[in-house]
C-alpha cells in the first residue's frame, strides 16, 4: 500500500525524457527516477510505462486465483466504474482468461436483446406490460421470438465488430506490443457495456418497457441518456486501456473516437437495411393503445 504514497515530482527544469531525448520531461518516475515525457508517464499507475509493465499491480479480479469465481465476477463488473484505476491490471496475465468473462456477460444479453424491439407478435410497454399483437398461435409466437433473437444476435455482432475491429487495429498501430494484449483484455472485460448501452441495447429496451403507455418527452429523453451511460463508461475504459497499451494521451482518445463514430453511423444504417423484416412501430402502438382502453374499460363493465 505504501506504493500509492510515493510522491510524484516534476522533472527538473530543462530536462528531457530518458526515452525520448527530443521531448521535454514533465515528471520524475517515483519508481526508477527516470525523467518522463507526457507519453511515457502512466498517470493511472503513477509511474513510467516501463515501471508499469514491470509491476502493473493487482490482477483483474476475474483472473485472480485468490478470489472465488463470484467475487471475481462482480469485482470485474464493478471495475468498469473506475476505468482509469482498473486499466493497469489489463497489462498483465493472459488475455484468453477474459474470453470466459465475455461469454458469461455478453451471451445472455445478446440472446435477449432482440426480443423487445424486434418481435412482431408481442408489444412491450405500459410499465412492464406485455400485449399480444393480433392472435398468434403458439407456433407463430415461438417462430417470431426465435427470429427476433436472430436479428438481435446479428445486430449485436455488427455492433461489436464496429467497435472491436478499428479499436484493435488502431491500438496496435499507435501502441506498443505487450504480451498480455491489454486492448483485447479491455474489449473482453468491458464488451458487456456495449450490449447494455445504446438504442438497441438491453437497458434501453427495459426502460422503454418500464415506461407508461404515454411517456412524456422528458421520460424518453431520460431513457436515451440512461442508455448512453454504459457507452460512455465503455469509451473511458477503452481509452484508458489504450493508454496503458502504450498509446499516447491524444491518440488514446482517437483510437476510441473512430470506433464510436463507426458505431453511431453504422447502427442506424443497419437498422434501416433490416427495416423490411422489423416490426412496424405503428402496429405495436395500436395494439398497446387497444389493450390500454380495454384495461380502462374493464372496471366499469364488471
Ligand atoms: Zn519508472
Ligand atoms: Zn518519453
Amino acid at each position: 500500500m505504501s506504493d500509492d504514497d510515493e510522491r510524484v515530482e516534476t522533472a527538473p527544469e530543462g530536462s528531457t525524457c530518458n526515452k525520448h531525448p527530443e521531448r521535454p520531461a514533465l515528471v520524475t518516475c517515483p519508481r526508477c527516477g527516470n525523467h518522463c515525457c507526457l507519453g511515457c508517464w502512466q498517470a493511472s499507475a503513477q509511474r513510467c510505462h516501463e515501471c508499469l509493465l514491470r509491476d502493473p499491480g493487482p490482477p483483474v479480479p476475474w483472473a485472480d486465483p485468490e478470489r472465488g469465481a463470484v467475487a471475481g465476477f462482480f469485482g470485474t463488473l464493478a471495475e468498469a466504474l473506475s476505468p482509469t484505476k482498473s486499466a493497469p491490471a489489463l497489462t498483465r496475465g493472459d488475455w484468453r482468461e477474459g474470453i470466459s468473462f465475455a461469454l458469461i456477460t455478453c451471451l445472455p444479453m445478446a440472446l435477449i436483446t432482440g426480443i423487445i424491439p424486434f418481435t412482431h407478435t408481442i408489444a412491450f410497454g405500459q410499465t412492464f406490460g406485455v400485449t399480444l399483437i393480433g392472435s398468434p398461435s403458439s407456433a407463430e409466437l415461438g417462430l417470431d421470438v426465435a427470429r427476433a433473437v436472430g436479428v438481435g444476435l446479428l445486430v449485436t455482432a455488427a455492433r461489436m465488430a464496429a467497435i472491436a475491429v478499428p479499436y484493435l487495429s488502431l491500438t496496435k498501430a499507435y501502441g506498443q506490443p505487450i504480451e498480455a494484449q491489454p486492448a483485447r483484455q479491455g474489449l473482453l472485460y468491458r464488451a458487456w457495456l456495449l450490449l447494455l448501452g445504446g438504442d438497441t441495447g438491453v437497458l434501453f429496451g427495459l426502460v422503454v418497457w418500464a415506461l407508461p403507455a404515454e411517456p412524456t418527452d422528458l421520460m424518453i429523453l431520460g431513457a436515451k441518456i440512461a442508455s448512453l451511460l454504459p457507452l460512455m463508461m465503455l469509451f473511458f475504459s477503452l481509452s484508458s486501456t489504450a493508454r496503458v497499451a502504450g498509446v499516447g494521451p491524444i491518440a488514446a482518445m482517437v483510437v476510441v473516437i473512430v470506433p464510436f463514430v463507426i458505431l453511431f453511423i453504422g447502427e442506424p444504417l443497419l437498422i434501416e437495411a433490416l427495416a423490411p423484416i422489423l416490426p412496424d412501430s405503428e402496429t405495436i402502438r395500436e395494439a398497446v393503445d387497444q389493450s390500454a382502453s380495454i384495461l380502462k374499460r374493464s372496471p366499469s363493465t364488471t
